[in-house]
């Protein structure tokens, strides 16, 4: 039995060790594919549920692997948040975004504003709102997507310095991935957040669950009393929009209008209109 113990012991040993290996392996790669540039923007489009106007869009990373082609998040986000990279990132998306904005401008394309998402560490960063004051931004403009996660911790003064600074700047916030976690409505009105966005568990099982569709019912009544936007992403048919609309959702986002798209992608989008 107790040698039996030992090559269990052995075998969780080298499972860690391999673990370790591959991660050292994706940090290094990271770290590289910054220097070069591999980490681009994806833009995931949001249509106004009651013109049907293009509102804006998402901005979502994507790694341009040179040997594994187009990675989205999940196979690299959690390496660079240990790697304390996730704020590099954001940085540049956020500065290619803008780029990309006044690329479409001479193409004629206005856009009414882009989303960011901001990591949890990067909000808790004291030089964030140093980091941004050279960018020239436009009241409304941009959007910081700030996880629910991240307002537990209501006495972190950091934290809310950076937001109290982050809207002097002209920056929208906004909870993201709402109903997943547990702000409290007293902290909800505290932050004073422009929009919430509804998460996709939410969203996704509304047509045919009674249970999520009065989450989601509800979600909107608070958005709508507090003066507060409500977005809807993972809205995957024309079904999913036509009850948000009716339930008076602001904006929705998702498959059914468009997957995050490259630069160029959307730029047909807009020109040819495509989800109309
Ligand atoms: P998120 O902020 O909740 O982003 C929404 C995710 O849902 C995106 O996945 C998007 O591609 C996906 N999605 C959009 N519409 C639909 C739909 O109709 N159905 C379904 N099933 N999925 C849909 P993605 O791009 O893989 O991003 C995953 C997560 O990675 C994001 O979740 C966000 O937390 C994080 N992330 C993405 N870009 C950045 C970034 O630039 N910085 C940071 N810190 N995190 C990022
Ligand atoms: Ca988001
Ligand atoms: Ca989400």
């Amino acid at each position: 039995a107790k040698a039996q113990g030992r090559s269990r012991h052995e075998f969780y040993n080298a499972v860690l060790e391999a673990e370790v290996i591959r991660n050292k392996r994706i940090a290094d790669d990271i770290l590289a594919g910054i220097e070069n540039n591999e980490f681009v923007p994806y833009y995931q489009p949001q249509i106004s549920a009651r013109t049907l106007e293009l509102a804006g869009a998402e901005v979502l990373v994507r790694w341009q692997h040179p040997r594994d082609g187009l990675l989205t998040p999940d196979s690299f986000i959690n390496v660079a948040e240990d790697l304390n990279v996730t704020a590099t990132l954001d940085r540049t998306m956020l500065e290619r975004a803008l780029i990309d904005c006044s690329l479409w401008a001479t193409k004629g394309i206005i856009m009414p504003k882009i989303s960011v998402n901001v990591s949890a560490r990067r909000l808790r960063d004291e030089t964030l709102v140093e980091s941004l004051t050279g960018l020239c931004i436009l009241p409304g403009q941009i959007t910081f997507e700030l996880v629910e996660s991240i307002f537990l911790d209501e006495t972190d003064d950091v934290v809310l310095r950076n937001i109290e600074r982050i809207k002097e700047l002209g920056i929208d916030i906004e909870i993201d991935d709402f109903g997943t976690g547990h702000t409290s409505i007293v902290s909800l009105l505290k932050l004073r957040p422009k929009r919430l966005k509804i998460d996709r568990q939410l969203v996704e099982p509304m047509l045919t669950s009674q249970h999520e569709r009065a989450l989601v019912r509800s979600i909107i009544e608070i958005g709508r009393s507090l003066g507060i936007e409500v977005v809807a992403e993972g809205v995957e048919t024309m079904a999913h929009a036509e009850m948000l609309s009716a339930l008076g959702c602001d904006l929705l986002q998702g498959f059914a209008f468009a997957p995050p798209l490259s630069r160029d992608e959307f730029r047909s989008f807009v020109l040819e209109h495509r989800w109309k």
